[in-house]
């Protein structure tokens, strides 16, 4: 430990969190706090200056000599601009200074952030806001004060704004459904995430040797090593030194910036590990799982290492997610999607679930893509991650309780009656702990569901808001429906049966990696936007853009925006590694085998001159001759393809989905097979089985 602080101590000790706030404030300012966090009353500038003033000496005290104000913009990662807090005192000395106006607001040049046309170049400004729903920390020497990012005009450029949009839309759809059940204490509901992130790590002097890596984040060229995780001896298997002493020190920076860092182990793939944090609040989670991202690269360094949150490194071996287990707490503590054991509480959780089974099914379009983009296209569908296809898994018991639901049917074998929702108790619900239908990209898993399509480079906030909109518009109509019933009981009871009558298409609980399974969605009639392609334009479905315009989540600018965003990024994507591929092809993997084929045939005539048979050198010549030929063509396509990218964002997305993808997957096979034949020597980086069983 790089401290001799006991974890209790050293948890959050870089946090300006709430037992901070209440040390180090007037009573009167914690309590202002207090009360915006939880009503959302705004600050004024006095209590803002206490707490800048406040936060300031904290953050000197712990050493920060720069304060930052750090946002999401909609590229994905964070952005942070450092100030410090020197200022000028007189006699030629300073003073740290830092007060209530930079702390609420800051001005950073938005010009070359994403807006997806939302503020013209020339009106370059944009603003960042404090958002004390989320604690400041310090990293690296500078305190970093977590805020929204907005245009001058107030549209979002960002992911937190939306996020926090859609937790107090959900928020406020939820509370009138627990009034009608009589529920008069809970204030607010919260969403709950946890997010579990997954990662490969590799040796960064083998990384530096491989151009794909650097530029793409991914290996374009790679044989199959002779040993990938057939053996299925790396999930849980012991962790190795280094590795470990990578997680510890991982640990630690987490724990310091008050990230619940609780689970690590090792996963499917060689070089392929998982950390997961305890749940916590969604806003908290999207910031804390930026955090967690950025640490896992920088920890990863000290250590001589490379971790790559690419969805997809390396062909062959699975590939890394993300899951967001997502939940609904009331500002009591109650979870909303816990069965619990009395009828009232069962039937508000059918109710519950009810809601997110319907919105499931109506949006399944737009939740695939939210998990839309070239990285998880290698993912979905591939065997190894969910396909991209929505369903729900309940798991048995549940299934069985709304099978009865909707057939009027027993729901114990053992009883004869049915089910009459808010008298009866239901069934035990077990909690699945054993994540046994990793194959479903919405599982139930006994009190939350776990959202497995996400890839694990990408920013959960996307996701998370489109849950909590999608929950939110359900609630608002069930909460329209039943408000002014004279039979609360019998008007439940039929609405829950109606609910799951017309969505139980979208349930199932069987292996979603089996082709049988795509037939059937298929007669189903659900989505199967099997690539980013076909995914990103139901962003601007007008049902999708009610959705969110309807409940002020998004405006249609800030939705089209996003949509324009995401459609870019994929030809930008795509244009940058099919010219990575070019390159090595061009710079080192012609060259490599050019003379590998010559010093074969030199040896060849020696040989012959010598009398000697040159069998083995000359068919290996021949063939890399062949394959040599074969993929100069090949990437003389790609780059001719390359070249007449069309200019409509749309057209070039497609354009280089139904071109460019082909031309990519031709010559890496050509190239694959070219590194089979070439001496070690030769081949110009390092191959699978340096990258993967290195570390
Ligand atoms: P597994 O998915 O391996 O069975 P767990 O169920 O214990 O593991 O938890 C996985 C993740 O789900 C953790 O990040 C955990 O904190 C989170 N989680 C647990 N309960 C909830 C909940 N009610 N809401 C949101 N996330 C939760
Ligand atoms: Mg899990």
């Amino acid at each position: 430990m790089s401290t001799t602080m006991k974890l209790p101590e050293l948890f959050g000790s870089m946090v300006f969190n709430e037992e901070t706030m209440k040390e180090r404030l007037s009573s009167a300012s914690y309590g202002a706090w207090k009360t915006c966090v939880t009503d959302g009353t705004p600050l004024d500038i006095s209590t803002a200056n206490e707490i800048a003033e406040a936060m300031k000496q904290w953050a000197v005290e712990k050493g920060a000599t720069h304060y930052t104000h750090w946002f999401q913009p909609m590229t994905g990662v964070t952005a942070e601009k450092h100030d410090s807090f020197i200022a000028p005192a007189g006699g030629g000395k300073i003073m740290m200074e830092f007060s209530g106006k930079e702390l609420v607001r800051g001005e950073p040049d938005a010009s070359s952030f994403p807006s997806g046309g939302l503020r013209a170049t020339f009106e370059a400004r944009g603003y960042t806001a404090w958002d004390p729903t989320s604690f400041a920390f310090i990293k690296e020497g500078s305190l970093c004060i977590p805020t929204i990012f907005c245009s001058y005009s107030g549209e979002a450029l960002d992911k937190k704004t939306p996020l926090l949009r859609s937790m107090e839309e959900v928020s406020r759809q939820a509370v009138r459904i627990l009034r009608l059940f009589g529920d008069t204490e809970t204030k607010r509901v919260v969403a709950q995430v946890g997010p579990e992130q997954e990662y490969f790590l590799i040796d960064k002097a083998q990384y530096a040797k491989r151009e794909d890596l650097r530029m793409c984040g991914r290996t374009l060229f790679g044989a199959k090593p002779p040993k990938g995780q057939e053996l299925e001896d790396h999930y849980f298997g012991a962790i190795r030194p280094r590795v470990a002493a990578y997680m510890k020190d991982l640990d630690e920076e987490l724990w310091k910036l008050g990230v619940l860092s609780k689970t690590k182990h090792n996963e499917v793939a060689p070089s392929q590990h998982e950390m997961a944090p305890i749940y916590t609040d969604a806003n908290s989670a999207c910031d804390q799982n930026q955090l967690v991202m950025e640490m896992m690269k920088k920890v990863a360094d000290r250590h001589g290492l490379v971790c790559l949150l690419h969805e997809k490194p390396f062909a062959g071996v699975n590939g890394s997610g993300k899951h967001d287990n997502w939940s609904l707490s009331t500002d009591t503590g109650k979870n909303l999607f816990k069965p619990g054991s009395t009828p009232r509480q069962n039937a508000r959780f059918l109710l519950f679930l009810a809601a997110f089974v319907k919105g499931v099914d109506d949006y399944q379009d737009f939740l695939r893509a939210t998990v839309a983009f070239p990285g998880n296209d290698h993912r979905l569908g591939a065997q190894e991650a969910p396909p991209a296809v929505l369903s729900i898994f309940l798991g048995d018991e549940l299934s069985a309780v709304v099978e009865s639901i909707i057939h009027d049917t027993d729901f114990q074998s053992a009883g004869k009656r049915t089910l009459e929702i808010g008298v009866d108790a239901l069934p035990a619900i077990r909690q699945d702990n054993t994540d046994r239908n990793r194959t479903s990209p919405m599982a139930f898993t006994g009190n939350k569901f776990e959202f497995r399509m996400l890839g694990a480079s990408q920013s959960i906030s996307g996701p998370n808001i489109a849950l909590n909109t999608i929950m939110a518009e359900e609630l608002k109509q069930f909460a329209d429906e039943l408000e002014p019933s004279r039979d609360f009981q019998a008007d439940l009871q039929k609405l829950i049966r109606r609910v799951f009558t017309e969505h139980q298409r979208i349930i199932f609980n069987g292996n979603g990696y089996d082709d049988a399974w795509l037939e059937e969605a298929k007669k189903r009639g659900l989505y199967n936007l099997t690539s980013t392609a076909d995914a990103l334009p139901v962003y601007t479905a007008q049902k999708n853009m009610d959705l969110f315009i309807n409940h002020g989540i998004y405006t249609k600018g800030e939705i089209e925006a996003r949509a324009e965003i995401h459609i870019e990024n994929y030809s930008t994507v795509l244009t940058i590694e099919a010219k990575t591929m070019a390159d090595m092809i061009r710079h080192q993997i012609l060259p490599a085998v050019s003379k590998y084929a010559d010093d074969l045939c030199q040896r060849a005539y020696h040989k012959d001159a010598m009398g000697v048979s040159r069998q083995y050198e000359t068919s290996t010549a021949k063939e890399i001759a062949a394959l040599t030929d074969a993929l100069q063509e090949i990437c003389a396509k790609m780059e001719a393809d390359l070249d007449a990218i069309p200019a409509d964002a749309t057209a070039a997305m497609n354009y280089c989905h139904d071109v460019l993808i082909p031309d990519m997957a031709k010559a890496r096979e050509a190239a694959d097979q070219l590194e089979t034949l070439t001496a070690s020597d030769y081949w110009p980086f390092p191959v699978y089985s340096d990258l993967l069983f290195y570390v």
